[in-house]
């Protein structure tokens, strides 16, 4: 979707409202689309001392398997955005994502809110901050409890042990 900036290019103080829903169902998340539910953006462009931000709270819930222990997990995710819009990109703006052009007085919400969205996300996706992960012996899910894997043996005094075996 296409917002009109126009009104408040020159207008202080009168934010424009937003309220959108996208689509990311085919964005690719490391090996999977994570996104199968729509996401929900509200915000607004309001325009102070001739700088234009967009300021949004995006939510949806996630659906994938989590990086570190493989299971399929649900999560409802909200992430706060604010983006600066230019008429033109100088080179200090270049660099930064959160900065996004004006063509014709109107921004592009799709694309900005798109990207806001993935520069958002997590890194990983895990099905809890704290996950466990799998234990690299066993396999067992240590989400589950503990495995009866003994820690492996610090090489050095494996090292020892040879030696003095070999006496
Ligand atoms: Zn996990
Ligand atoms: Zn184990």
């Amino acid at each position: 979707m296409l917002l009109r900036l126009s009104k408040i290019i020159d207008v202080p103080n009168a934010p424009i409202p937003f309220e959108e829903t996208l689509d990311l169902r085919d964005m690719r998340f490391g090996g999977c689309c994570p996104v199968q539910e729509p996401v929900l953006a509200k915000g607004a462009v309001r325009q102070n001392a001739g700088v234009l931000t967009l300021i949004a709270e995006l939510s949806t819930t996630l659906h994938a398997l989590c990086d570190r222990c493989a299971a399929s997990f649900e999560r409802a995710v909200s992430y706060q955005v604010e983006a600066l819009l230019v008429h033109e990109l100088a080179d200090e703006h270049c660099a930064d994502a959160w900065t996004f052009l004006i063509e014709d007085d109107c921004v592009d919400l799709d694309e900005v809110l798109s990207t806001a969205f993935v520069l958002q996300m997590d890194s990983k996706l895990l099905c809890t901050p704290d996950c466990k992960g799998l234990c690299c012996t066993c396999g067992k899910n240590l989400n589950e409890g503990d495995c009866d894997c003994r820690p492996e043996p610090d090489p050095r005094w494996a090292a020892l042990g040879q030696l003095l075996k070999d006496k």
